[in-house]
């Protein structure tokens, strides 16, 4: 039996610190409201300080809400103490006891539990087996890696079979080359065990490589919420563009519709949209609006040569040539507009030699209209 997990309206302020002068308080999240679906893999996904972990700590209920409520398959939990929800913990340090064995380490939720010593033995060995540490149970947490260390803790949790497992920034302490690993584990285990997991973090690519959904949040509020490829192919706003993957961005008015595309007049000339993707309010003319074309959609050409690719409606851009970063898999490109804006293209696969592309000379950027998209002019983050 998996959990179905509702947040209503969930709030949770700060009192200031005292001494710091005037009465502010930390609005740490603003009136979070959405339903994580029972065996779901669900993130939290933001930027530093943008109150992941204050709600996160909320579900598990380490923290008290100032406003809300929250329910675990129609169950009210939004006052029951930690100890009564059922959740097992992961965090981003592996909070292992260095004086006990791994064995000893997974079995501790289960000591406290008065659960009988076979029983225990049972678990443990289920639960290592569940994390591939089988044959591991002796060793001190000294000697292990990094990596088999939150295998540990990752086994402790699952132990006391939780009915969500919630997981803060695990794999932060890790190296990248770990990180890799470990994700797609924790994917595995979470699946196998179908449970209902929260992960929060605030790598966008460990995000978008494993979850089911992802709840972008900025400043305490959910922004956006979708599948991986929803949340990157349709971002609603300059915040979602930009936090998800690298992006171009452009600043433009529209100024007409032709045929099944709106036309955008930008500093890089006319660029179109599709308009089944541009939003209505963003269409009448004169709308002002910011463009975001990711540079795996924008094709470099020494010269023109149709706007796209056979297939659809698309725009020419004219940039000078800047640079070409050679990758193997791929070369990132650099352009500029004689309105300062950069401009970066990915070729995958690249055959573009340095020799063909000169720095200074003009050369032209295809893209379909189906990849550009229009979002409401914006505050950028960064
Ligand atoms: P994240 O996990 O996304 O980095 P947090 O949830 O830890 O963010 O913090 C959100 C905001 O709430 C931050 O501004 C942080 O400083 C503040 N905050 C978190 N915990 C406390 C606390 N116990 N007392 C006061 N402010 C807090
Ligand atoms: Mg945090």
């Amino acid at each position: 039996m998996s959990t179905r997990i509702d947040l209503r309206d969930v709030a949770k302020s700060f009192p200031a610190p005292r001494g710091l002068g005037g009465a502010r308080v930390t609005h740490a999240v603003r009136g979070v409201t959405l339903t994580i679906e029972p065996g779901e893999l669900f993130f939290l996904l933001g930027p530093s300080g943008c109150g992941k972990t204050t709600l996160l700590r909320m579900i598990a209920g380490f923290i008290d809400p100032t406003g809300g409520t929250i329910a675990f398959n129609g169950r009210d939990v939004t006052h029951t103490p930690p100890s009564k929800r059922n959740t097992g913990m992961v965090f981003q340090s592996y909070a292992l006891w260095p004086h006990m064995t791994v064995a000893q380490n997974v079995a501790f939720g289960l000591g406290v539990r008065k659960v009988a010593k076979p029983e225990r033995e049972r678990r443990v060995a289920e639960a290592l087996g569940a994390v591939r540490l089988s044959g591991y149970e002796a060793r001190k947490p000294n000697q292990l890696s990094g990596g088999q260390q939150q295998r540990v803790a990752l086994a402790r949790a699952l132990v006391i079979r939780p009915e969500v497992l919630l997981l803060d920034e695990p794999l932060s302490n890790l190296d990248a080359k770990l990180r890799l690993d470990l994700r797609t584990e924790i994917r595995r285990v979470c699946k196998a065990s179908g449970l209902t997991s929260v992960y929060v973090t605030h790598d966008q690519k460990e995000a978008l490589s494993i979850a089911d959904r992802i709840a972008i949040m900025d400043r305490g509020q959910v922004v956006q919420l979708g599948t991986p490829r929803e949340l990157y192919e349709r971002p609603q706003s300059v915040f979602v563009a930009e936090f998800l993957g690298e992006t171009n961005f452009l600043p433009g008015e529209v100024r007409g519709r032709e045929g099944e595309a709106i036309v955008v007049r930008t500093p890089a000339g006319d660029v179109r949209a599709l308009a089944s993707r541009v939003p209505e309010s963003l269409q009448r003319d004169g709308s002002k609006v910011t463009l975001s074309i990711r540079p795996e959609h924008l094709r470099v050409a020494r010269t023109s040569s149709g706007a796209s690719d056979g297939s659809g409606v698309g725009s020419e851009i004219q940039a000078k040539y800047v640079s070409m970063t050679y990758l193997g898999d791929q070369a990132q490109h650099t352009l500029s507009l004689a309105s300062d804006l950069t401009l970066r293209a990915t070729e995958v696969a690249p055959t573009l030699g340095a020799e063909s592309l000169q720095p200074g000379a003009i050369a032209t950027l295809a893209c379909d209209a189906a990849h550009v998209v229009a979002l409401p002019p914006g505050e950028r983050s960064a």
